[in-house]
């Protein structure tokens, strides 16, 4: 299906992956690569012995682009670019971590600045269903959040607001400089080569993380922060790249957000149902209701994606989470035995 996106690039042509030592923007660098593209460049503030993927044959460059210089130095004669680099992780990061979110808006104000200089043909910002209003997220019974929904703004503090400004950026270099830009807003994604534990994690990866544990150490107790009750949508990797690649090469999305998310709806109890079965174990719930939660409920309405791609994310969560728990046991056992498993330091 891919293979079916008129992209308009050469084999050749330098395509930059900003974040790419990371989940996604790892993913992504696969992707290209896998598609033939012979000349990428992947930057990330990490070592790179800390990247979840390091891909033969790709330009690896450990920088931080919150320095001027650097984003300048990264987009050198780049054709593409893509902005996945963040300081980021679940909720229990970015409701302790506000500032270090806030900052994030460094490095995507430089690399745009720096793209347009540069006479970047396309740019992709990596944006997030937390720039939705807070006020139309409280009821678990959620109605699905639409584009239209971030203004009036009252987005997640900290990590939303700094990418509602950045999108901000995206629209304004499109309207005043010319610079082509893309913006997908991203609905929980997960999958294989993620952060799974050590603090960033999100609530997918955490709950394969603790059940396994359990199974492996004999518990009979999972602990859950929330109710439970509180309801999200997942969208399986693949298809949070595959909607990537189609929404920077699509000429009615330029500076106009769209969503990216499944809108499979489930709440986090049933979240853990799934992971039970899976794991074949039943474990009882101890609910810790002072651990961070977010908002009661959201969803992604793929109304506008689906008129203008055709195309929604549509892996059941049950077959992407069997993939992702099975990665994570992997990793698990790996890193029981003493062997070397990608560390997230804070
Ligand atoms: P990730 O944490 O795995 O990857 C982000 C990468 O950016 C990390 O490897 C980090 O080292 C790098 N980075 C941070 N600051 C940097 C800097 N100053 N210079 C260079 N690199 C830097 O996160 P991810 O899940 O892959 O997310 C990628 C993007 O998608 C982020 O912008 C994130 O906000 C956005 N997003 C992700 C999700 C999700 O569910 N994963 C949801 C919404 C939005």
């Amino acid at each position: 299906m891919a293979e079916d996106i008129q992209r308009d690039l050469r084999k050749d042509d330098l395509i930059l992956v900003a974040g790419a030592g990371g989940f996604i923007g790892g993913s992504v660098v696969r992707h290209f690569k896998e598609l033939g593209f012979t000349r990428i460049r992947a930057v990330d503030r990490k070592p790179l012995s800390e990247w979840y993927q390091r891909i033969e044959g790709v330009e690896c460059l450990c920088m931080d682009l919150s320095e001027k210089q650097n984003a300048v130095r990264a987009v050198e004669n780049a054709v593409e670019v893509y902005n996945f680099a963040a300081d980021m992780g679940g909720m229990g990061f970015i409701e302790r971590f506000r500032v270090e979110c806030l900052r994030s808006v460094l490095i995507n104000t430089h690399l745009i600045e720096a793209a347009w200089r540069a006479g970047v043909r396309r740019y992709f910002f990596a944006s997030s269903a937390c720039v939705y209003n807070t006020e139309l997220q409280k009821d678990p019974n959620v109605r699905a959040l639409k584009e239209s929904d971030a203004y009036p703004a009252m987005a997640e503090r900290g990590y939303g607001w700094e990418k509602l400004i950045s999108e901000m950026f995206c629209q304004e270099y499109w309207a005043e400089r010319g610079l082509e830009t893309h913006i997908a807003r991203f609905h929980n994604v997960y999958g294989p080569n993620g952060t799974w534990f050590g603090g960033r994690e999100k609530a997918p990866a955490a709950i394969c993380r603790k059940v396994i544990e359990a199974k492996d150490l004999g518990k009979d107790t999972i602990e859950i922060w929330g109710d439970g009750t509180q309801t999200r949508s997942f969208c399986y990797i693949d298809d949070c790249v595959k909607g990537i690649d189609m929404i920077m090469h699509c000429d009615r999305l330029i500076a106009t957000p769209i969503n990216l998310g499944s809108s499979e709806l489930v709440s986090i109890n049933e979240l853990v149902d799934i992971v039970e079965e899976i794991a074949g174990v039943r474990l009882k719930r101890v609910y810790d209701l002072n651990a961070p939660r977010g908002v009661a409920g959201r969803n992604s309405d793929n109304t506008f994606i689906k008129q203008v791609l055709g195309w929604e994310p549509n892996t059941p969560l049950r077959v992407g989470m069997r993939k992702t728990y099975a990665w994570i046991e992997q990793q698990y056992y790996d890193r029981k035995a003493g062997k070397k498993v990608v560390e997230e330091k804070w």
